[in-house]
């Protein structure tokens, strides 16, 4: 076991702005020791998702139960009745053996997760150049009907509310500019 312990990289952002491709290309680097959080989620995978490497996939009785055990960080119910949550078991070990731990988790639960751990962590805010943008990027994705755009563009509009009660907010405009921007943090951050 090394004797420095690792931190938390806390990473929220609304859908489409490219969250998952940032957090994805800063792993694939292998510059940071970096290991991911996986969630548990009560949600369905989608096509191509593996339980255990995207989420824990739970049913509901399983996620009640962890609930019950006092078994997580943090859990939200992000949207109605699909619930997330960060497990003690996916922090605590990697913490301890010192490996520094990414959480893609959404406001509420990031917010909470930074009030918890203080300054072994950091919070970062990926933002949208703006609001029709956002909307003429989850149009182009191609993978969703223009009630569930609608529906994602009001999420948005609710978590960019919260963006200020994060250490850092960064806006995805030029995607390689806001990986450099959000590596070089991480680095300066768990002091490599
Ligand atoms: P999706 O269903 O698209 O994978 O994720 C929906 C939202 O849930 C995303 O904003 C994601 O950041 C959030 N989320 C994923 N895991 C967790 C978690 O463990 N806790 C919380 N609070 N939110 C999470």
């Amino acid at each position: 076991m090394k004797d420095k312990k690792g931190k938390l990289i806390i990473i929220s952002a609304p859908s489409g702005c490219g969250k998952s491709t940032i957090i994805g290309d800063i792993m694939d680097r292998g510059e940071l020791d970096l290991q991911f959080s996986v969630s548990a989620t009560n949600r369905k995978p989608r096509p191509g998702e593996v339980d255990g490497v995207n989420y824990h996939f739970l049913s509901d009785q399983q996620f009640n139960d962890l609930i019950a055990e006092g078994a997580f960080v943090e859990y939200e119910q992000v949207y109605p009745g699909r619930y997330y949550g960060t497990l003690k078991s996916e922090l605590q070990n990697r913490v301890n053996e010192g490996h520094n731990v990414i959480l893609d988790i959404d406001v509420k639960g990031g917010i909470n997760v930074k009030k918890q751990f203080g300054s072994d962590a950091i919070s970062i805010f990926i933002a949208p150049p703006g609001i029709e943008e956002l909307r003429r990027r989850l149009k182009g994705r191609g993978s969703d009907s223009d009630e569930e755009i609608e529906q994602r563009v009001g999420r948005a509009e609710y978590e960019l509310g919260y963006q200020q009660e994060y250490d850092h907010v960064i806006i995805n405009d030029t995607l390689q500019d806001a990986i450099a921007e959000i590596e070089r943090l991480m680095a300066d951050f768990i002091g490599k």
